[in-house]
């Protein structure tokens, strides 16, 4: 119902003016009404007899319109008046739409506004240098604050890393899609966006995993942590590495909000807690407490933040 509460000062200023126009027509109309009962009293008084009482009779029913034009919407503002003390919150757009409160509105807007610009031309000043550093000491400190804990809904955390694909492939690593298939299953995941809407999605993952994938999942939108964007299996090479198969085809590899976690080899930035979509430690915490390592701890030539991976890679 956030529709209802009024936050922007257009939608207060356009009920301003309908308030405006209410006022104007209660004052207006029965005054005009009034000075007809006048024209019809002098009438009266000139002459014509035999009408007289057709005359009292619209003399009447005029005073009595003034009277319902001035008096109805003099009490529906009371009582709009008297709900807003109440948690009825519509009636709060009725209260509220008034010159003060409007002209207050206006000077938050005005300096959020301000603060954004300077945020985003502080933003755009820095050097990729700058860039980097600040990324690294975002990592530095991810790394810091997270560890490998004791929380999973499964087996699958306790599994020591060099035994894991043995234990998702006894028969030996799938070479082809078809092979693939069998360890396969699609499971559904709410997800809630930066607004509050929810969707499901679907996301296809190792069998042998998705306990703990769905059991992240359900933490993260306890969290109300936003997610646009979800990749789980795609038969694929490595984007960083053409030679290299990546995880994402074993099924042990999810991409979360792939623009907001840009890896250093795509051209996206990666800001956590400035841009709600990407991750922050609390986050990449909650997958490594079931089980999963983190792409964007990685050192090397390459780091990658969106991917969260069962065998590390
Ligand atoms: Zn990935």
């Amino acid at each position: 119902m956030e529709m209802f509460e009024c936050n922007s000062s257009g939608i207060l200023k356009i009920i301003n003016i309908l308030k405006d126009i209410i006022n104007i027509i209660k004052i207006a109309v029965p005054v005009i009404l009034i000075i007809l009962c006048m024209l019809e009293l002098t009438k009266m008084v000139v002459g014509d007899v035999d009408n007289q009482a057709g005359n009292k009779k619209k003399i009447f029913s005029k005073v009595l319109a003034a009277c319902v034009v001035f008096l109805v919407p003099t009490l529906v503002n009371m009582l709009i008046n008297y709900l807003s003390g109440t948690d009825i919150k519509s009636t709060n757009c009725w209260k509220n739409a008034n010159k003060e409160y409007i002209a207050k509105l206006e000077a938050e807007e005005k300096k959020l506004k301000e603060e954004i610009l300077f945020a985003e031309n502080t933003e755009r000043e820095k050097t990729y240098e700058q860039r980097k550093q600040e990324s690294l000491e975002i990592r530095k400190k991810i790394k810091a604050s997270s560890s490998i804990s004791t929380g999973a809904v499964g087996e699958i955390g306790g599994i020591p890393l060099n035994q894991r694909m043995n234990k998702l492939f006894p028969a030996g690593v799938p070479s082809t899609i078809a092979q693939m298939q069998p360890y396969l299953t699609t499971i559904k995941v709410n997800t809630i966006d930066k607004n509050g809407n929810e969707k499901e999605r679907s996301l296809t993952v190792h069998k042998y995993i998705a306990d703990e994938v769905k059991a992240v999942f359900d933490e993260l939108l306890a969290l109300k942590f936003p997610i646009n964007y979800l990749s789980g299996y795609t038969w694929r090479v490595m984007a960083s590495n053409s030679n290299s198969r990546s995880h994402h085809s074993y099924g042990v590899a999810i991409d979360i909000n792939a623009s907001s976690n840009a890896a250093t080899y795509t051209s996206g930035t990666y800001k956590p807690g400035i841009d709600p979509y990407a991750v922050t430690p609390e986050i990449v915490n909650i997958w490594k407490k079931h089980g999963f390592y983190w792409g964007g701890d990685w050192t090397g030539h390459y780091f990658d933040p969106m991917h969260f991976t069962y065998t590390n890679h």
